[in-house]
């Protein structure tokens, strides 16, 4: 029993795109069912109910569109402290679904006291969550876990063109390697304002109860950087959900 459950843990973190692979509640029938490789062609979003039933039935699903019109004023239990500032290595992978980046030591985050750790992050092509209909050039996702109840929380940090970004620029170069970067040089200068919502992952199975933080000032990336992401991944995106009965909170 122990090397089965070892085993999902292993292909989970294998597989995981918008994930942390670390999903305590997937099924070992989501599990085997990913060996059929869910992608955003042929066996794209409209197919991922095949690989988890959480992506087709999910009623609390990401990414959404957000109206800034239509959100609420923040739950203060939900404040967002960001302490991802910590220099250090990471690997820089291409999973087959984004470029992902793994740092040794990552920082963290808190929400309402508890402490979040930066598992990983990745990035899309064009942000997945769009405003009032309109997607940004680049998103980064990075996403945390609480070490004690394994919920997940996503900050998602968006990229507009304009001025290159240092930080990007040292991960795109060393896809396949590692490279020292400080994460604080990545995550916007203000980060006080956000919307917040309860959603899921954005990929295969799609599991919900995720925190999904989206910094509200966006990072900027040089036409050149967005063009060389897109080398790798263009088109990684999964369409808007249906928001249903939930809220956007926004500060
Ligand atoms: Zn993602």
């Amino acid at each position: 029993m122990k090397k089965t459950l070892i085993s999902v843990g292993v292909l989970a973190l294998l597989l995981a795109g918008c994930g942390a692979g670390t999903e305590p509640k997937a099924h070992a029938e989501d599990a085997v069912a990913h060996e059929k490789h869910w992608d955003y062609s042929g066996n794209g979003p409209t197919h991922w109910e095949e690989f988890s039933k959480t992506c087709g039935k999910g009623i609390h699903q990401s990414p959404v569109n957000i109206i800034p019109g239509k959100t609420m004023s923040m739950d203060h239990s939900y404040t967002l402290e960001m302490h991802d500032d910590i220099t250090g290595i990471v690997k820089v992978i291409d999973n087959g679904h984004s470029i992902k980046v793994t740092p040794e030591h990552g920082g963290s985050i808190s929400l309402h006291g508890e402490k979040f750790n930066l598992l990983q992050f990745h990035f899309h092509g064009k942000s997945e969550h769009t405003i009032d209909g309109k997607r940004y050039d680049m998103v980064a996702h990075m996403v945390h876990q609480n070490p004690k109840t394994k919920q997940l929380a996503v900050v998602a940090v968006f990229f507009e063109e304009g001025k290159a970004n240092a930080v990007l620029e040292k991960i795109i170069d060393n896809v396949g390697g590692s490279v020292k970067i400080d994460p604080k040089d990545f995550v916007p200068l203000k980060t006080a304002h956000y919307y917040h919502y309860i959603g899921s992952l954005t990929t295969p199975p799609c599991s919900e109860n995720v925190q999904w933080y989206l910094l509200k000032s966006p990072q900027t990336a040089s036409k050149t950087q967005i063009a060389h992401f897109r080398k790798f991944y263009v088109d990684n995106e999964r369409p808007v959900q249906e928001l249903h009965d939930r809220h956007i909170e926004s500060n």
